[in-house]
């Protein structure tokens, strides 16, 4: 059975894309089977997947409200799996913006990802989830199907901040929703150790949250800005650059986690 999870910050370009489909093309290079869900209408994990998200027949949104299966709808990249890194992704488009008013009149609307993926669940060993900047319906729906949210963030003061928010909506989802959801880790991305306030947001971290603090720390590396317009992640495009091998290790560090779980 896959092991799932949201990559979710509701603060906006944090990091969450660049980690989903690294983390995503990562699993896949050291053998795991791995469904990529695209749950932002921005559908940048789509692209960044090499998935033309304005040509997608079937989507997340179409699964959401029912109109389709995920079977159906999941897609493959013929550039990720010539790299050996081929994974499935159930892509996203500005449709999906729709959703969130369209799932308020059905019924379990926070539970509809779950209900549909529970179907896909026996052929995946990990399942995840991109979620949108924000505590939206969309959101809700992945973490009421996640065991575990990974939390990607930037060293710096504010980060800290909405950390409070995003751990709050955790608890009460937790306690109201789905009882396996905990917070797998905080990842730290786009880290510059030449920065000294960075070091020390990432010792506070430590100090505050012991080993729900990943090891592995994602450098800033231009290769990884780069990779999504060339339709792959930065583990494809360039898989000798630092961010791209802090990738690799943080795929081996999740599959060692979930032996644990
Ligand atoms: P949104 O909230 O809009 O969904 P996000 O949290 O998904 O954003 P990304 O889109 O992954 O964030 O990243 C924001 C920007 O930072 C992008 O331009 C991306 O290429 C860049 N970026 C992400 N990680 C790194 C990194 N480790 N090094 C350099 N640039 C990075
Ligand atoms: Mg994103």
């Amino acid at each position: 059975m896959a092991k799932i999870f949201c990559i979710a910050n509701q603060k906006g370009g944090v990091g969450k894309t660049t980690s989903t489909v690294n983390l995503a093309a990562g699993l896949a290079k050291v053998g795991q089977r791995v469904l990529l869900v695209d749950l932002d209408p921005q559908g940048n994990a789509s692209t960044g997947s090499g998935i033309d998200k304005r040509q997608l027949e079937l989507s997340v949104y179409d699964v959401l409200l029912g109109s389709a299966t995920v079977a159906q709808a999941r897609v493959q990249s013929p550039k990720l799996l010539d790299a050996g890194c081929g994974y499935d992704i159930l892509g996203a488009n500005r449709e999906l913006a729709g959703a969130e008013v369209e799932m308020v009149a059905l019924e379990r609307r926070e539970k509809r990802l779950k209900t549909a993926l529970a179907q896909v669940e026996g052929e995946y060993d990990f399942i995840l989830i991109d979620c949108p900047p924000s505590l939206s319906l969309l959101t809700l729906n992945g973490l009421c199907c996640a065991h575990g949210v990974i939390v990607p963030m930037q060293c710096e003061y504010f980060a800290l901040e909405g950390l409070a928010d995003l751990v709050n909506t955790i608890k009460q989802v937790h306690a109201n929703l789905n009882k396996e959801l905990a917070i797998i880790g905080l990842l730290r991305v786009m880290f510059d150790p030449r920065i000294t306030l960075q070091q020390q947001v990432s010792e506070q971290l430590k100090a505050r949250f012991g080993d729900k603090v990943f090891n592995t720390i994602i450098p800033r590396n231009v290769r990884l800005a780069e990779a999504p317009s060339y339709g792959v992640p930065g583990v494809v495009f360039d898989p000798s650059a630092k961010g791209s091998q802090a990738f690799v290790a943080f795929a081996q560090e999740m599959v060692e986690r979930v032996q644990k779980m």
